[in-house]
């Protein structure tokens, strides 16, 4: 008895080409950072270019490899954080270039290959600070032989779409492809394709809601949900009241009880913080996870639900249990939700 993931690959597909629709005639990429956001970027990065999506975002220069070796020689696949000129890689991949150190090493290499330029304007994590970027717009001859395929900054409050941020990095942006006339930009990410006009460019790069996350928080989810979860129940016991379950003794039965022993823990990337947050659904009906959540286990109250045996699954993530519901209960966001899902679990793909 195993735990089931479920990857709907027709919704990743639909949710692309809605982000597609919504930012034409600018060109939409994928983030499929992180092994895809958790759901593997092999299956997800095949479905999307099925999908017709040419431009790939990842973070690292294994991800890039890898996916190469997935998708064939023709879409462009970005690296993030960027990567040291020279190796059989140079030929593969694109590397973003995140500071000037950056750009004067790949331009000392001497070939003429396609670079994207990350500007910063308001993250401080990656890109050209304003410094460097002066230095740059000032002596455009730095890049040398390097072909800027685009210029791209990141939004780092887009899914708060009132917070001052968005506006300032939109207005530093406009500022900084003004000194770059006629290269190609590239600036938002899934939210920030809900911003409005200020925000488009010539190629969106959503991650999330590919994967079904709402990239309009405190609104309506636009997109298709895309996983699910199902864990067998091992047991199921009947417990007097004043019986407790679990480390920590922490949940005691106020009335006689019916726990429900589930196959997943937080090794599985249930997370530990969930203890006495969640729900499962069984039978259709939500049942709420009791006691701590443990490595390999979980429990359930099911006390209201007749007749359940060991063997029948319940759900943990799916619709009415969405991945934003679920981190909502954890104190954390969908995206740590996606990312954690473990290995243990089996995964079956639809849709291809
Ligand atoms: C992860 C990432 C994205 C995608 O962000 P989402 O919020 O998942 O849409 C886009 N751009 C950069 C630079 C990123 O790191």
């Amino acid at each position: 008895m195993q735990a089931v993931l479920t990857i709907d690959l027709g919704a990743i597909a639909a949710n692309w080409a809605m982000l597609r629709d919504r930012a034409a005639p600018g060109l939409v990429a994928a983030a499929v950072k992180a092994d895809g956001y958790g759901l593997g970027a092999a299956p997800v990065g095949r479905a999307l270019l099925a999908a017709g999506c040419r431009h790939f975002f990842v973070a690292d220069l294994a991800e890039g490899m890898a996916l190469r070796a997935v998708l064939g020689p023709g879409p462009m696949i970005a690296v993030l954080s960027g990567f040291a000129p020279g190796g059989d890689e140079d030929a593969a991949l694109v590397p973003v270039l995140n500071g000037l150190a950056d750009l004067t090493a790949h331009a000392a290499a001497g070939r003429r290959r396609p670079v994207i330029l990350h500007v910063d304007t308001g993250m401080s994590r990656l890109g050209l600070p304003p410094t460097e970027f002066e230095l740059l717009a000032a002596e455009p001859g730095r890049l040398g032989p390097l072909q800027l395929l685009y210029v791209m900054t990141h939004l780092a409050a887009a899914d708060e779409p009132a917070h001052p941020a968005n506006a300032v990095q939109a207005a530093r942006f406009a500022a900084a492809r003004a000194r770059l006339p006629g290269v190609p930009t590239s600036f938002a990410n899934s939210a920030g394709l809900f911003l409005g006009a200020d925000f488009a460019s010539d190629l969106s790069r959503p991650g999330c809601a590919l994967y079904g996350i709402n990239p309009t928080p405190g609104a309506a989810n636009p997109m298709r949900q895309v996983v699910t979860l199902s864990a067998p129940i091992l047991q199921v016991r009947e417990i007097p009241a004043g019986e407790t379950v679990g480390y920590g003794a922490a949940w005691q039965a106020a009335r006689p009880s019916r726990i429900a022993t589930v196959a997943a823990g937080y090794a599985d990337g249930y997370l530990r913080a969930l203890s006495g947050r969640a729900v499962g659904i069984l039978a259709g009906r939500p049942v709420p996870l009791v006691g701590r959540v443990s490595m390999d286990l979980i429990t359930f109250d099911v006390t209201d639900v007749p007749a359940c045996r060991p063997g029948e699954m319940i759900q943990l993530l799916g619709p009415g249990n969405t991945p934003d519901e679920v981190a909502a209960r954890a104190g954390t966001i969908g995206y740590e939700i996606l990312t954690s899902l473990g290995a243990r679990y089996r995964r079956d793909y639809l849709g291809t």
